[in-house]
């Protein structure tokens, strides 16, 4: 599909930013020019996709496109199992109180997503993040930040006791690091620790591909290896998987729920799906949809697709390294962050330079990107202390198949640019501040 796009005027964008509170979530998508808040769901999907769109059979039970996903996802995974669900928290909301047996219970990851965060908290029990220490530092060249610190991990298990560990949840990439992958190696290791210990491990598998494209990458002995080869090699070493097909899927909405042998826990799984998500053979997803996502698999895992996309991205950091702008060291795979600490110091973190470096940004371009930092990370329960996150990062997202290498030079120029006037920009203040995920409906004035 092809959609035209247009700059508004910057008076417009001026009107527009205002009338949304200052807030970029808050803006009409019309009012956009570049959109970079998201890659989940917002990819072009390809002509053999729309394609097999044409293709769906909307059969309330046994739809010939199920057959055709649950095939496509049990040769990619070897996972026995296979249930559609509406999208990843879908599969979060299915499968985390069955695996959840009691109240204080411990979710160990590398790093949890929100939503797998909430997901674990909604049934009482406690997300752990176990990641090496090197993923806290923007400066540090790692080249797999998302790796678990595997000693921690089993200290853990030791210290409280394999009856208190509900499971282990391995993020590829880890989205929360910054898109950063997880090594081979150390998803061996992790799933060495959890047969050991009798602890299942789960993959929150939203960018699996991407994942399997830095091992190819960086990884001894993977460079000969073909992208499907390592996924399939890297499935192993796991239980079962969480999917938001909304990422590596290529679809705009989907999402997966595999389980490898166990067929008691796919059993439960299937029944407590039918009220949460839809008869397992659809769980919240028309046919048409899942034919899309079918195909959408079988297009990802091609080393082509894989090298455009991550390069597209890595084409975004070089660019703005050259021009001076800091960032996030080495790039991950779905989005640049930029260092707003370094970029704005004089704002303090209680007027978010990250959320200000946003508004900038679009006032000056018409680009809408997110904050991750301290609005993001919200107040100290206890105390309602404000500025607490330790990065302040701007996060610019790269859609799949959607723009062009041109639009990141706009994008890269665009924040050159603005890195050249910094000091004129402004910090912002709430005029209006929700108790819960405040950054999505907040309202600002700027100070
Ligand atoms: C997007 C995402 C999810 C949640 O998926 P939705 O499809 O948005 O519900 C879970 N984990 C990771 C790592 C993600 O990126």
């Amino acid at each position: 599909m092809v959609e035209p796009i247009q700059l508004i005027s910057k008076e417009e964008r001026e009107r527009s930013i205002e009338k949304a509170g200052y807030n970029p979530f808050l803006l009409r998508s019309e009012e956009v020019y570049i959109d970079l808040l998201t890659d989940s769901g917002t990819g072009a999907m390809s002509d053999r996709q729309w394609a097999g769109m044409m293709l769906g059979d909307e059969s309330y039970a046994g739809s010939r496109n199920f057959y055709h996903l649950e095939e496509t996802v049990q040769e990619l995974t070897g996972y026995k199992y296979v249930l559609p669900v509406h999208q990843g928290r879908g599969a979060e909301q299915v499968l985390f109180p069955l695996l959840i047996e009691e109240k204080g219970h411990f979710v160990l990851g590398n790093m949890h997503f929100d939503t797998t965060k909430a997901h674990i908290e909604m049934n009482e029990a406690r997300p752990v993040n176990l990641v090496i220490e090197e993923a806290y530092d923007t400066a540090v060249d790692h080249p797999f930040k998302g790796n678990f610190d595997t000693q921690k991990l089993e200290e853990f298990i030791v210290k409280y006791g394999t009856e208190q560990i509900a499971f282990i949840v391995n993020t590829v990439t880890c989205n929360s690091a910054g898109g950063q992958p997880v090594s081979m190696a150390n998803i061996k290791e992790v799933y060495r620790i959890g047969k050991q210990y009798e602890v299942p491990v789960i993959f929150d598998a939203a960018r699996f591909a991407e994942n399997a494209y830095f091992i190819k990458q960086r990884e001894e002995g993977y460079e000969q290896k073909e992208i499907i080869e390592i996924i399939q090699e890297m499935y192993q070493y796991g239980d079962g998987l969480t999917m938001s097909a909304k990422k590596d899927g290529l679809v705009n909405i989907g999402g997966l729920l595999a389980i490898k042998d166990d067929s008691e826990l796919f059993e439960k799984c299937r029944s407590m799906i039918v009220p949460l998500e839809g008869f397992p053979t659809y769980g919240g997803l028309a046919g048409r949809d899942m034919e899309a996502l079918a195909i959408g698999l079988k297009e990802v895992v091609k080393y082509e697709n894989l090298e455009q996309r991550i390069g597209q991205v890595r084409l975004l950091g070089e660019l703005l390294k050259e021009g001076g702008v800091p960032v996030q060291e080495p790039i991950g795979g779905h989005a640049v962050f930029v260092d707003a600490a370094k970029f704005l110091p004089n704002i303090p973190k209680e007027q978010f330079p990250a959320h200000a470096l946003a508004i900038a940004l679009y006032l000056e371009s018409g680009i809408r990107a997110v904050e991750i930092g301290s609005l993001l990370f919200g107040r100290d329960v206890d105390t309602g202390e404000d500025g607490l996150s330790e990065l302040e990062l701007l996060r610019l997202t790269i859609p799949r198949r959607t723009y062009t290498d041109n639009h990141i030079r706009y994008i890269a120029d665009s924040l050159i640019q603005l890195y050249a006037k910094r000091d004129s920009i402004k910090g912002v203040t709430f005029t209006y501040e929700p108790k819960i995920l405040r950054h999505f409906t907040a309202r600002f004035k700027m100070v």
